[in-house]
């Protein structure tokens, strides 16, 4: 296809998508200063300016009172637009530049600071916060002035492909996904922030783009091939035509999918496994339903806290899993407690410095040094769960001296609930196996576990000894190694000795080339991101029994993975 330039990144999400590039740019603009030799023409620029921030706060008043019919909200934009149309600000800032013969950004700065001053100074709250307003379209304009792009997803106005350095979990919460098309960022590899979201979500993405895509003009046409990781900057006609059309195809096969993926799932000979999502936040429960997810195997509650200055109270945590619980119905819910520290640092919880962070004081470990926060958390779970099927799940367990540890302090909570006046309902409390130890200790855990779910991605890790996230050893990170399987067998043989219960929410579990194994090893339930349950659910109702399980049974007896991939492949090419 011929385009102007092509950018190459790393493919994050796949799927294709061709729209302009919204450029989301969170950081101040800049406020350039300079004495100007044509006054006029820097009072043509900045009357345009402020005939544009008009145009786009008119289009986010009525895009708001549209959409949520929420008044309260748009008046905000609308008192907004009204400063633009005061002469307090646009005549004395074209008044500055005349007199003083200075440049735009510099005269509307000037202006705004000084009226924004006078607003600080009243008695009346109500008045002293307008003062704020104001500095927000002083920002708009001089964003429109620098040609840099939005300052928040929430201004979407037109479907885009957005174009950011890097996206965190707050940067996209505002974000109205019917708008986005594609993500396109400058940072991230494959299991960045934006690389999750945008396959949970199924939206095309290709993230490590690297500064140069920051540099787009905003509404440039892109293309985007999230498969392939390549991006075209402004395609020529032919390209538009090639783009359009697989889009739609696309978009039409994703359908299909998520049609396809509805209801239950049975293996070929009708054994019944649960396939679930994995999710982070309460938009996802939606979407992970949309994509065929019979429930949620692993809600990490962590994400709905990472970028945040303080940690939420009880309330706040109640009503997040509330508002979870009810978007999935009568769907189970598994609800893990948080799994914070390693890679997963928040600035409010005093971690401090470690030699070993994934080695050390995280998730559980933490919660049970931290016995106020855990049963905060502990008493939100419990509450959100009255009427739905919650259950409720500990990180990181290595030994049971630390499951009865994490018990009582359910006792703890559920005895203060009730102190409330507040009647508990039951909650199954399992926990992840995701440290060589729980391995080991399985049928110990059992006993006092109502449920197993095998985290692979730490269990990977810890097992290997390797940093997941270091690519120099990552050629041991393998899910398919045999020795990873046998432990994945022994969990599986001990749940199901004492009457367990057991599933998996590790990346594994979604692996097309695992799922064979991992059926015929008799995995209860599958937890996934959720656009890659479509795929897994067809392949499952494709497999039965006892093939599945004599593939298991060699899988166990191999000595390499690739021995292993070589069996999974030619059962899948028979199937
Ligand atoms: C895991 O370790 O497999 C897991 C699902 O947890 P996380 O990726 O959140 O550590
Ligand atoms: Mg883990």
């Amino acid at each position: 296809m011929n385009a102007r330039r092509v950018l190459r990144g790393t493919p994050a999400s796949e799927g294709v998508a061709i729209g302009p590039a919204y450029l989301y740019r969170p950081e101040k603009p800049p406020m350039p200063r300079y004495i100007t030799e044509d006054p006029e023409a820097e009072v043509q620029r900045f009357q345009e300016v402020v005939r544009e921030a008009r145009e786009q706060l008119r289009a986010i008043h009525a895009k708001v009172l549209q959409e949520t019919g929420d008044k309260e909200t748009a008046a905000i934009f609308e008192a907004h637009q009204m400063f633009l149309d005061d002469p307090m600000l646009v005549d004395s800032a074209v008044e500055r530049i005349r007199a003083q013969h200075i440049n735009a950004e510099a005269a509307l700065a000037d202006t705004i600071e000084e009226v924004a001053a006078m607003f600080d100074a009243l008695e009346d709250e109500y008045l002293r916060a307008r003062g704020a307003d104001l500095r927000d379209v002083g920002e708009r304009i001089l964003r429109i002035l620098a040609g840099i792009g939005g300052a928040s997803l929430a201004d979407l106005l037109e479907p885009s492909i957005v174009v950011a350095r890097d996206l965190t979990p707050s940067d996209t919460a505002q974000m109205d996904r019917s708008r986005v098309l594609g993500f396109c960022t400058a940072m991230g590899g494959p299991t960045s922030h934006t690389a999750i979201l945008a396959r949970q979500l199924g939206i095309p993405a290709v993230v490590g783009l690297g500064e140069a895509v920051m540099e787009l003009p905003a509404g440039e046409l892109l293309a985007v091939d999230g498969s392939a990781g390549l991006v075209w900057v402004g395609p020529d006609e032919a390209g538009r035509q090639e783009f359009a059309a697989r889009h739609v195809g696309w978009a039409a096969e994703q359908k299909r999918r998520q049609e396809s993926a509805q209801g239950l799932t049975y293996t070929a000979d009708g054994r019944r496994v649960e396939v679930v999502a994995n999710i982070g936040d309460v938009r996802s429960a939606a979407e992970a339903v949309r994509w065929g997810a019979e429930g949620v195997g692993l809600l990490r509650t962590e994400f709905l806290y990472l970028e945040r200055e303080s940690m939420p109270d009880e309330e706040e945590q109640y009503q997040a899993y509330r508002q979870i619980a009810e978007a999935l119905g009568d769907r189970p819910l598994v609800i893990r407690t948080l799994d914070i520290g390693g890679d997963k640092q928040v600035p409010y919880l005093p971690i401090g410095q470690e030699l070993n962070p994934f080695l050390g004081w995280r998730a559980v470990r933490l919660c049970l040094g931290m016995p106020e926060l855990f049963k905060a958390q502990i008493r939100a779970i419990l509450r959100a769960s009255a009427g739905y099927r919650v259950f409720m799940m500990f990180p990181m367990i290595a030994a049971v001296e630390e499951l009865r540890a994490a018990k009582a302090m359910v006792e703890e909570a559920k005895a203060e609930l009730r102190a409330r006046g507040l009647e508990v309902p039951d909650v199954p409390v399992g926990i992840m196996v995701e440290v060589p130890a729980a391995v080991v200790g399985s049928d110990i855990l059992a006993r006092e576990a109502a449920f197993f779910s095998i985290g692979t991605n730490d269990l990977i890790q810890y097992s290997m000894a390797i940093d997941r996230t270091n690519e120099r050893v990552s050629y041991l990170y393998d899910p398919l190694h045999p020795v990873i399987l046998r432990q994945i067998h022994q969990v599986i043989q001990a749940g199901h000795a004492a009457g367990r219960w057991v599933g998996m929410c590790g990346e594994m579990a979604g692996m097309p080339e695992a799922i064979p194994i991992l059926l015929g090893l008799g995995l209860d339930e599958f937890s996934m991101n959720a656009s890659a349950i479509p795929e897994a659910k067809a392949l499952i109702r494709r497999i039965h029994e006892e093939p599945a399980r004599q593939l298991a049974r060699r899988a166990l007896e191999c000595e390499t993975a690739g021995e292993v991939r070589e069996l999974v492949r030619a059962f899948l090419a028979n199937l």
